[in-house]
Formats: C-alpha cells, structure tokens, sequence
C-alpha cells in the first residue's frame, strides 16, 4: 500500500529507505524520492502474516509511520498528495508454467516478483521482451526455459534469504550494524537488493 506525499525531511539524494520495526515485522515500510521534491511512501507485508495480525494494511501504514521513531520524524509534517493505494503483489513461490499453446504469462502474471524487495518492474519489463522477442522469433516452445534460465536461480536464493530472515529477524539488526562497512553494503546490494 502506498501513497504521495510532499514536505518529507531528512531525504539525501539518491537514497532509498527501507525501515523494519519488531512490532511490524514481517513487513517494511519504504519512503523512497521522486523528482520534483515528493516521495513514494508506502508498507508492505505477506497476506499470510497480515491477516494473522487481523489489521488492514492502510491502518499498519499509519501505526507505522507514527511508532517508527525514524519515519515519524521525516514524515511529522508531510502533506498527503494522493489517496492511499495498493493492490497485491505475486511473489515468486515455486515453479509454474510460464507458456503454453498460444499463450505466455510475464510480470505479475507469472508470478516474477523478487520475494525480499517485492521488485516487480525490473522483471515485468525483461520478461515482456523475451515475450515479444519469442513471438517475433517464432519461438514461442523456449520461453519457459528461457525465463528459467534468466531468473529462476535468483528467485529461488530470495526465497531462501526471505525464509531465513522471517524465522531470525535478528538478522535484520545484524546487517544493519554491518551496514556501516561499504563493502559489506555493496556485497548486500548485489546479493539481495
Ligand atoms: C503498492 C505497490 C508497490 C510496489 N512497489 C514496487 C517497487 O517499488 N518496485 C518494483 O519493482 N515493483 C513494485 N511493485 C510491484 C510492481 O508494481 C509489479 O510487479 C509490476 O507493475 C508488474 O507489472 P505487470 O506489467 O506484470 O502488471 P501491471 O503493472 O499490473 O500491468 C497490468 C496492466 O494490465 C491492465 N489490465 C488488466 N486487465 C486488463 C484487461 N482485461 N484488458 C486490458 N488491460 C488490462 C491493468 O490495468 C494494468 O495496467 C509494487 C506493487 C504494489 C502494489
């Protein structure tokens, strides 16, 4: 779920910002730039743990906002610019069927969203282009390999990292401490983000 928002301090340029908070775990709340001086602020969690919750997701976005001490601050005086909005995001869970007899599923039609960030775009756009490219080509039979072999082995790492990081959230707290390290950041940014 997300929405606009002006009037948020503390943003650097080129950073995107992620928070956890132990009351709201599984689920992160991001707040990340746009051109033009708004952001994009939104709180994400798996259906299965919200509904456990009995909460709906607008309401944990605003709890969020105002018991993380961090987002409270940078959001105290933010103008809303937009309703809030969301829809479900398909996570990549196990292996599907991506094409058939006249037909092929890309994005969130075949499920391809990255389990630790919830990216999606990246791979509705690469997926959408090995479609075309395989109809153009009239190859339409070597699709599914095709996205196999593109993302299959990234997804299922992310799950894994999203099992872990689920049953030991404290791993969360020991990655940020690490944070501190570049390389340690660039080794997380190109592993998981
Ligand atoms: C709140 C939220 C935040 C997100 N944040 C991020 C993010 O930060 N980064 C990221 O990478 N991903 C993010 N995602 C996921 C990302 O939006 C999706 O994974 C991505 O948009 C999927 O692209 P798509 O083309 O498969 O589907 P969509 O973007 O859903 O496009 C499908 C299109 O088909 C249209 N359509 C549907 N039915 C019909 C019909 N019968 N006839 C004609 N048109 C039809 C729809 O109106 C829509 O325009 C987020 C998702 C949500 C809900």
């Amino acid at each position: 779920m997300r929405g606009y928002f002006s009037d948020v301090v503390g943003l650097e340029p080129g950073t995107e910002y992620i928070f956890y908070h132990p009351r709201f775990f599984p689920g992160y709340f991001w707040i990340f730039p746009m051109a033009g001086g708004w952001v994009n602020a939104g709180y994400g969690m798996a259906e299965k743990y919200r509904k456990k919750s009995g909460v709906p997701l607008n309401v944990l976005f605003e709890r969020f906002r105002q018991e993380h001490p961090v987002v409270r601050e940078m959001m105290a005086r933010a103008k809303p610019e937009s309703d809030l909005g969301g829809g479900m995001v398909p996570f990549s869970a196990k292996k599907q069927r991506w094409a058939g007899d006249g037909w092929l599923l890309t994005g969130d039609a075949a499920s391809l969203v990255d389990p630790v960030s919830g990216d999606g775009i990246l791979y509705a756009v690469r997926s959408g282009l090995q479609a075309g490219l395989a109809v153009r080509n009239g190859r339409q039979h070597e699709y599914s390999g095709r996205l196999e072999e593109l993302f299959w082995g990234r997804m299922k790492n992310q799950r894994k990292v999203m099992y872990l990081v689920t049953r030991m959230p404290g791993i969360i707290s020991l990655a940020s401490l690490l944070g501190r390290y570049p390389w340690f950041r660039r080794a997380l940014m190109k592993g998981i983000w």
